[in-house]
């Protein structure tokens, strides 16, 4: 066929999930990805950790890096307090086009803020450009080679506080040896690992919470 995968998501979301209902958004692409097409959402399984992580937070700022087609941006979106705002970046236009779509069939354009961009060069931006403070939590589910580079580039810049959250996806499998390593032994963070699999599959993956200590 002449459809890309990304475009096969987005019309599993229009059969079968209901507008306005992000739970029904997040289901459709999860049943669709499991039984017909594998894609690099976070998925159910670990979607579960990343909600607890949200509810636990209840962040009013939030940063993900990596959009793809918007699974845990509705994921994350749907479980924030009223005027909280939550900040995609997404790097290649294809998918962020599939994601705007995504977002309005879930009804939560209004939460969401989907930038364009690398997030190396978005990151700086984020103050000035953006009106951010700092992020209450960050997901990181972009390339793995810049989970390191891109954290030490946020506390460069200021965007993380004393309690800001890190949820790293994808620790394992592909693997972030380098970030893992740098927030388990630095003192400015206090680490933890969520033993999970890899989206879609029995192949051992996780997710490492670390909460900045300033
Ligand atoms: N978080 C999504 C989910 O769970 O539904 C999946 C994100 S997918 C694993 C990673 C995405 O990050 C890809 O769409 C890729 O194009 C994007 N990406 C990779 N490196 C990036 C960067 N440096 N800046 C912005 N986007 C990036
Ligand atoms: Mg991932």
């Amino acid at each position: 066929t002449q459809s890309t995968r990304p475009q096969r998501i987005l019309g599993a979301v229009q059969k079968n999930a209901t507008r306005g209902d992000p739970r029904s958004v997040v289901r459709a692409i999860d049943q669709y990805c499991r039984n017909q097409e594998w894609a690099m959402n976070v998925g159910d399984e670990k979607g579960c950790i990343l909600d607890s992580v949200v509810s636990e937070v209840n962040p009013a700022t939030v940063l993900e890096l990596g959009t793809y087609c918007g699974y845990s941006t509705v994921r994350i979106a749907s479980l924030l307090p009223p005027h909280a705002k939550l900040i995609t970046l997404e790097f290649n236009p294809e998918f962020a086009v599939i994601a705007r779509q995504v977002i309005a069939w879930a009804g939560l354009e209004d939460k969401i803020q989907l930038v364009e961009g690398a997030s190396g060069d978005l990151i700086p931006k984020m103050k000035e450009q953006f009106g951010v403070e700092t992020f209450d939590l960050v997901f990181l589910d972009h390339w793995k080679d810049r989970y390191l580079p891109d954290t030490k580039l946020m506390e460069e810049c200021g965007l993380l506080r004393k309690g800001s959250v890190l949820l790293a996806d994808n620790v394992i499998c592909p693997g972030t040896p380098e970030y893992l390593e740098f927030v388990r032994s630095s003192p400015r963070y206090e680490s933890q690992y969520f033993k999970s699999h890899l989206e879609y599959t029995k192949v051992e993956d996780g997710m490492e919470k670390s909460v900045f200590l300033g």
